[in-house]
């Protein structure tokens, strides 16, 4: 068994199920009883394997977490409740007061606004570099960087920086590197091959099964010696490669309480199963109506690493050696013909959220970052004109069915202000 879809349908060779299921079960419960009370201390002192409360561990998230490190080739998998909650408890168990991360600006709205307004002022410096240039990372990194952080395919830029490249400056100095691979997850980019130490992935998306709940998870590819983290010295001692993730499960990730709830990890072992073909698709798709709307008039730019026109797509091409990914974006004249467009649009859904099933358009600036100032927004190459496109696994003539309607009432609203 070596494909990764046969390896996401069927999972970890050897396991057997009660009953013989195919599926589940999912251990709706919140506590676990223990046989002795002497057990009971011994799973507190981590001396015996045991599920003894759901915020700390329970045996559907365990499954889903064991299955997507079975695929990642991962040494562990940490699931929690959403991709911030990935984020939040990666970043809090590495780095702290006084200490800085390095990333860019290229960055989904709400992390942005995690590192800025949330972990900012409990002292936590965040250094911007332009990633596509890894010189400026290199010039960025000093003895205080606990991690260089960074998008796989950068949303809503998308941008594709060459991170095998980037991985060896940050171990150079000693430091880990996290990629949030939401956008890719290991079917698009194994992370582990190109020297990504912590992949933290927003499972709402992708893997969910497209959208169907919330969830995240952090994955240790076991690339990072942990004694380098200075807040992990102590867990290296005890734990050895598996500190960070033990470092998670007996202070950050307990002690913060967003974990994942057993049903969504059950969905989400699900959703693991078609990933890889739903994934297919929605770059296949995305592929398609980039080239499409390449060709419209009305069309100023067409972003997607797909494209031989994108700056990312030499790059994105030794990366992602399956697909591109499933979002694009677009510029038209202004923000009023962008609305006009959304509105005139019956199948595809105005949502905020990526990689659904369906197809979902956004006006990112008026919505994920309408917290940002004009000139922000400019730095994070966000522009009024945008619309952003996550594609998904619908027949795609439909789709264009759907954005020439867009268009039609882009034209209409054009000669409307004529008229007046
Ligand atoms: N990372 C990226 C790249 C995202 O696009 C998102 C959400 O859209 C997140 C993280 C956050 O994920 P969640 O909504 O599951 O917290």
């Amino acid at each position: 068994m070596t494909g990764f879809v046969t390896k996401a349908v069927h999972g970890i060779p050897g396991r057997t199920s009660a009953h013989g299921t195919l599926r589940g079960p999912v251990y709706d419960s919140v506590a676990f009883e223990f046989a002795k009370s002497t057990d009971i201390e011994k799973a507190f002192e981590g001396r015996l394997a045991a599920h003894s409360y759901t915020r700390v561990s329970n045996p559907t998230v365990q499954e889903l977490e064991e299955r997507v490190a079975f695929l990642a080739g991962a040494k562990g998998v940490v699931a929690v409740s959403s991709g911030m909650a990935a984020i939040s408890n990666t970043i809090m168990a590495l780095a702290g007061a006084g200490t800085n991360i390095v990333t860019t600006r290229f960055l989904f709205g709400n992390t942005l606004s995690l590192f800025q307004n949330t972990l900012g002022p409990w002292g936590l410096e965040v250094r911007y570099a332009d990633f596509l240039r890894p010189e400026s990372v290199a010039a960025a990194i000093d003895g205080n960087t606990r991690a260089v952080f960074l998008e796989t395919i950068t949303n809503p830029q998308l941008e594709v920086a060459d991170i095998e490249l980037i991985a060896a400056i940050a171990h150079e100095n000693g430091v880990p590197v996290i990629a949030d691979g939401t956008a890719t997850t290991p079917y698009l980019f194994p992370s582990r091959n190109f020297g990504v130490d912590v992949e933290v992935i927003s499972s709402t998306k992708y893997m969910s099964g497209g959208a169907t709940t919330i969830g995240g998870l952090i994955v240790d590819n076991g690339i990072f010696d942990w004694k380098q983290a200075p807040r992990l010295k102590e867990a290296a001692r005890r734990y050895g490669p598996h500190a960070f993730i033990a470092a998670l499960r007996h202070t950050v990730y307990r002690d913060l309480g967003a974990c994942m709830a057993p049903h969504n990890a059950y969905l989400q072992v699900l959703g693991l199963e078609t990933m890889g073909l739903r994934i297919e698709r929605s770059c296949a798709n995305t592929l398609r109506l980039a080239r499409w709307l390449k060709n419209r008039p009305e069309v100023s730019t067409v972003n997607y690493p797909g494209l031989e026109t994108s700056p990312s797509h030499a790059t994105a091409k030794r990366l992602l050696s399956k697909g591109f990914g499933g979002i694009l974006t677009f510029s038209l004249s202004d923000r009023k013909a962008c609305f006009a467009f959304m509105d005139a649009l019956q199948t595809i859904r105005r949502a905020t959220n990526i990689h659904d099933n369906k197809t979902l358009i956004l006006h990112p600036a008026s919505t994920i970052f309408c917290e940002f100032d004009a000139e922000e927004k400019a730095a994070m190459g966000v522009g009024d004109a945008m619309l952003r496109l996550s594609v998904g696994i619908e027949d795609d003539e439909d789709l264009i069915t759907d954005l020439e309607r867009g268009f039609a009432a882009v034209e209409i609203a054009a000669l409307q202000k004529e008229d007046a």
